[in-house]
């Protein structure tokens, strides 16, 4: 037997299977999605089955033998080693890189195999040679019987095909399986019943415990917590040989422990109905469609999703839910878990490796019918998907940004079509993208535009932050704002404050006119550099020295732009004093359940004003919030990127939409310096339509998505004069292989021109229709391919960037 195995080696020379051969002890276990420990030149590296077969074209003769396997059960299913193909030429990347990506980061770890007695098995029913492995405590580790000898590690993957033996992952470092004390009766009801009774003076407690305990174990930790007794008490009821107590292996379910309740389908709205037929019809066909559920904030795009995936479910098939990492947060889960209860796997950044595995495992051995979680969580093991729904779909967080850079909806759609399923796109601001997609009837649109029970939507008001500026008012909250935070605290109802950080303090603005500096050649901000005092564009290279006065009015007021949550908590406590103020930003946030126990705090109560970052823009729906502020609406507005007006408009209707979302009447304040731009003043009119249009007008002037496509090359290295003649040699092919109507731009510097002392370049390819442009880009790849695996440079593309840094 022949193994054709991808190396986890980092070079383009390795990018292709390699045949090993198979040993005998391993044939009846090498399957394909397995990881296997191969040679490869002097070193042993771990490898991914792609295939396995019976000859090969290479002289046997010269192959070398797989050493090990990693995995006994394939950690890829058949589907997901294609989708790897797929993904690794659509993404420029290596086939490993792929490969990797698709798996939980602890898989990524170096771990052991346990292999253990299966239920009801007894060492006395396995072979000689095994019995004595077996005696001591039921369980052996992979590594020590491979020592032993092969025909003993033959003897044990026979039986763990058989079944008698199983075989688990033990991850290496101290991220193993989690073990609970667990309690269960031994009494049947009816003698617990009258247990109880009797003690029910004598000992009141020992009473209430037998009382609340039904057949199956249950945690100590979760009865005590329950019932509010000591573990004595417990302790008490084990001597007296009532309860036994053990310990098991657990899933660490991170949400152990809480109360979930069950929530039923509601009735549904009109416009929810037809949402979800829609959606449905596919489904009972078995067809391939890509809804776009444009809904405006509470117009009920939740509730749609569950009822489509029960429908999914009950045709027994799976779901995969994507939620942007910062939204998935408690509520949402709990919504989930509410209505699919133990069918629902979560994948969360916030888990711990081990606990992330868990969940994965749940995915892998169909324990699970629904997987909720960010972007990488499209990669769930699922093997008869019915239904995959990306929430928010605009997000850029979808895209990741590092090898294989990949946007989840690709992935998506391209899964979808294997399965023949409905992939759903839902947003109330949908991606410029996604939106001409819809309107050119590539995805079928569905519209949302009234909110449940017909809530209005809230009120928005735009407070022009250069006029307060010249009334006096230098604090960073206008009059409007202040005054009905006061009112708000009197009312004692609920204030949200949004301070945007991203792009902080890197363009330079007038604070008297609103002035912003940008490229007279690309439309977009440029970028301050603080090193040699420049204003620079970072896609075509155009360069100012810093203005000391504005261009427009000659104020001296011009300045970069941006101040931090910290000072706006400080300012709140003058102008405020008596108001609860609840921080939350990644200082607040960096410890594991910080971010939940905020939310909580806030939500029961324990605040007046929530102040944050974007990670307090989405998801939060609680009912006494009326009055949200926007502190600085215009530092998304001047990043350097051609999506800022699509980024802008996008997240202040997020944050709107936090206000008065039940019965109480919603306002919002949106303070700004330049309150005319129409990405600002649509937010008001709550007027998608109207802002995709405008935009889309200016995407065309500009020549970018959706449009045109754009591909981004970035080229680094510690040696500038390498990095600059490569990344010219690059742009020169570029346009001697490219077509005439396809724009290149660059070489340009990067707008961070060097990081961790190393130098970056970029060339930006934008094209209408360009057949050949993934061979090229290939060529490019391989004609550096040797330099780059010599030395420290490196290229990077990217097919459809995100962050244009
Ligand atoms: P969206 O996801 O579009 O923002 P949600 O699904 O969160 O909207 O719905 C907003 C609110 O309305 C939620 O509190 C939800 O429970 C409630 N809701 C949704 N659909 C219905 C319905 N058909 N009847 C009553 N309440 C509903
Ligand atoms: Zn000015
Ligand atoms: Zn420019």
């Amino acid at each position: 037997m022949i193994a054709s195995v991808i190396v986890d080696v980092a070079s383009k020379q390795t990018n292709k299977a390699f045949d090993y051969l198979v040993p005998a002890p391993f044939i009846p276990t090498v399957k394909p999605g397995m990881r296997v420990i191969v040679p490869f030149g002097p070193r042993k590296v771990q490898g991914f089955v792609l295939a396995v077969k019976g000859d090969t074209d290479v002289d046997t003769s010269k192959l070398k033998a797989v050493e090990d396997l990693v995995d006994v059960k394939p950690a890829l299913t058949g589907e997901l080693l294609q989708l790897a193909e797929w993904l690794t030429n659509k993404a420029l990347c290596l086939q490993v890189i792929a490969l990797k990506s698709m798996l939980p980061a602890a898989m990524r770890a170096s771990y052991n195999k346990r292999i253990s007695l299966a239920e009801g098995v007894n060492e006395q029913d396995l072979s000689e040679e095994l019995k004595t492995f077996f005696h001591k405590n039921g369980s052996v580790m992979w590594d020590e019987v491979k020592k032993k000898s092969e025909t003993l590690l033959g003897a044990v993957q026979k039986e763990i095909k058989s079944g008698r033996l199983f075989v688990e992952p033990v991850v290496k470092s101290n991220e193993t399986k989690k073990k609970t004390n667990v309690v269960q009766r031994v009494l049947s009801t009816a003698e617990a019943n009258e247990h109880a009774e009797a003690l029910e003076k004598k000992a009141p407690k020992q009473s209430e415990v037998l009382r609340f305990m039904e057949e199956e174990p249950i945690a100590v930790a979760r009865l005590l917590e329950k019932t509010n007794v000591s573990s004595g008490t417990v302790k008490s009821l084990v001597s007296k040989g009532f309860l036994t107590q053990f310990e098991v292996e657990e899933y660490r379910d991170p949400y152990e422990g809480r109360d979930f309740g069950v929530s039923k389908a509601l009735p549904l709205m009109d416009q929810q109905k037809t949402a979800l037929e829609a959606i449905t019809s596919t489904v009972k066909e078995d067809r391939h469609e890509t809804f776009l559920v444009h809904g405006i904030t509470g117009s009920g795009k939740t509730e749609v999703y569950l009822q489509a995936i029960d429908y999914a479910l009950k045709k027994g098939r799976e779901a995969i839910v994507l939620v942007p990492e910062i939204s998935l947060t408690p509520q949402m889960v709990h919504r989930f878990k509410e209505r699919f209860g133990s069918e629902v796997a979560v994948l969360h950044s916030a888990l711990s490796k081990g606990e992330k595995y868990d969940e994965w495992r749940k995915i892998r051995d169909k324990e699970v019918t629904v997987a909720v979680g960010a972007r990488s969580a499209i990669f769930a093991p699922f093997e008869n998907l019915g239904m995959i729904i990306i929430d928010e779909e605009h997000e850029s967080s979808y895209k990741q940004e590092e090898a294989p850079r990949y946007h989840a909806r690709d992935v998506a759609i391209e899964r979808g079509k294997t399965y023949g399923c409905p992939v759903i796109l839902g947003s109330a601001t949908p991606s410029m993208e996604s939106f001409a997609r819809a309107k050119k009837g590539v995805y079928n649109l569905i519209t949302m535009d009234r909110r449940v029970n017909d809530v209005k939507l809230p009120h928005v008001d735009i407070v022009d932050m250069r006029d307060e500026l010249k009334s006096g008012n230098r604090s960073m909250f206008s009059v409007k704002l202040l005054d009905a935070m006061k009112d708000r605290l009197e009312k004692q109802e609920q204030i949200v404050l949004f301070l945007n950080r991203r792009g902080y303090s890197t363009f330079v603005l007038c604070r008297d006119c609103g002035y912003v500096a940008e490229c007279p050649h690309c439309d977009i901000s440029l970028t301050y550099h603080r090193s040699n005092q420049t204003c620079q564009c970072h896609y075509c290279g155009y360069q100012v020295t810093k203005p000391n006065r504005c261009p427009e009015c000659e104020s001296d007021h011009i300045r970069f732009f941006g101040s931090g949550t910290q000072k706006v908590e400080e300012e709140l406590k003058k102008v405020l004093p008596e108001a609860k103020v609840i921080r939350m930003d990644v200082d607040t946030t960096r410890r594991k359940g910080s971010h939940e126990k905020l939310l909580t705090a806030f939500e029961k109560g324990g605040g007046d004003i929530l102040l944050g970052t974007q990670m307090i823009a989405k998801g939060l729906d609680f009912p006494n919030i009326t009055l949200v502020g926007v502190l600085t609406a215009d530092t998304m507005l001047h990043i350097p990127d051609f999506r800022a007006s699509e980024k802008t408009f996008q997240l202040l209707t997020q944050v709107s939409g936090r206000a008065g979302r039940h019965k109480k009447p919603g306002e919002v304040v949106v303070q700004s310096y330049t309150p005319e731009h129409f990405s600002i003043q649509l937010v008001k009119e709550h007027d998608y339509l109207s802002f995709f249009n405008r935009e889309m007008y200016f995407r065309k002037q500009g020549e970018y998505p959706p449009y045109f496509f754009v591909t981004l090359i970035n080229v680094s290295a510690t040696e500038l004069t390498k990095v600059v003649s490569v990344t010219g040699k690059i742009a020169d092919y570029l346009r001697s292989s490219l077509s005439e109507t396809t724009i290149i731009h660059g070489p340009a510097t990067s707008a961070i021109p060097r990081i961790k002392d190393r130098y970056r370049y970029q060339c930006m390819i934008k094209y209408k229709n360009e057949p050949r442009i993934i061979h090229v880009l290939q060529e490019i790849l391989k004609t550096y391919q040797a330099e780059m695996s010599r030395t420290d440079l490196a290229i990077n593309i990217d097919t459809n960037p995100y962050m244009l840094m």
